[in-house]
């Protein structure tokens, strides 16, 4: 089945002369539990378009399908909703809200949807990514990683079917690198979440089932054992 699929996207930035083409009619989908990596220069494209896969931005033409749903079809209301449901975001520079805790950052997301936090499905995800003993810590008494490790369990919190990550390690070093691409591989087997990620680490797209390269504007999927293909 088809979490996503992605059809002939388009997004031209600007207008008249300083016009840009971030992307250039890209296509393709990936299934449940599918993990996929995007590489590709900085300036490509990438950003862009998963920007607009998480509806943060508006293509200027195309489809974008998550879970069957035509995602700018829907009014901007419901897009918000459906967003904050089903599609969970990691970003390099964590996000956290500063003021709330630990545990508070986890669940803002059922918060703003005036959902009440289930104590046990919390409990799960400190357990899982090691911050049982920092609940109520302040995001700026943590480590960077612990601090990527928080966001993680934001993103999980809503067991979203989609997940999107921009670099999610390119503030770690590299064992705090291997250790979140751990946990987004454990959560993705768990409940069967699909998740695309934006990575410049050749080390982690060894790890994945998929990697798609961004060039100019124009996605190539590599498929399978890209490492092979890339040299
Ligand atoms: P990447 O993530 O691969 O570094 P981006 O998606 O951020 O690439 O950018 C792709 C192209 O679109 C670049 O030329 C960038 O300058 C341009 N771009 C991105 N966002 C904007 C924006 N909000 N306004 C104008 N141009 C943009
Ligand atoms: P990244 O490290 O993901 O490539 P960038 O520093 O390229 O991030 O861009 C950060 C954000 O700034 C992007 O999400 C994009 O929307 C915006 N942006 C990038 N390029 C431009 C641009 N030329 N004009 C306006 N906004 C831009």
């Amino acid at each position: 089945m088809n979490i996503l699929r992605v059809e002939n996207l388009c997004k031209t930035y600007g207008n008249g002369g300083a016009r840009v083409e971030a992307l250039k009619n890209v296509s393709f989908s990936m299934q449940k539990g599918e993990f996929a990596a995007i590489i590709g220069e900085s300036g490509s494209g990438k950003s862009t378009l998963l920007n607009c896969i998480g509806a943060l931005d508006t293509p200027t033409s195309g489809k974008i399908y998550v879970d069957g749903q035509d995602l700018f079809s829907m009014k901007e209301e419901k897009r918000t909703i459906f967003r904050r449901r089903n599609i969970g975001f990691v970003f390099q520079s964590f996000h956290l809200v500063t003021e709330l805790t630990v545990e508070q950052n986890i669940m803002f997301p059922l918060l703003l949807d005036y959902r009440r936090p289930k104590k046990e499905e919390l409990e799960e995800i400190l357990e899982e990514l090691g911050l049982s003993d920092r609940r109520s810590h302040l995001p700026g008494q943590l480590s960077g990683g612990q601090q990527q490790r928080v966001a993680i369990g934001r993103a999980l919190i809503t067991k979203p079917r989609l997940i999107l990550a921009d670099e999610p390690t390119g503030n770690l070093d590299s064992e705090n690198s291997q250790e979140v691409i751990g946990l987004l591989t454990q959560a993705s087997r768990r409940y069967q979440q699909t998740i695309l990620m934006i990575t410049h680490n050749r080390n982690l797209t060894a790890s994945v089932d998929r990697v798609m390269r961004v060039s100019d504007g124009i996605l190539t999927d590599l498929g399978g054992n890209a490492d092979e293909k890339l040299s």
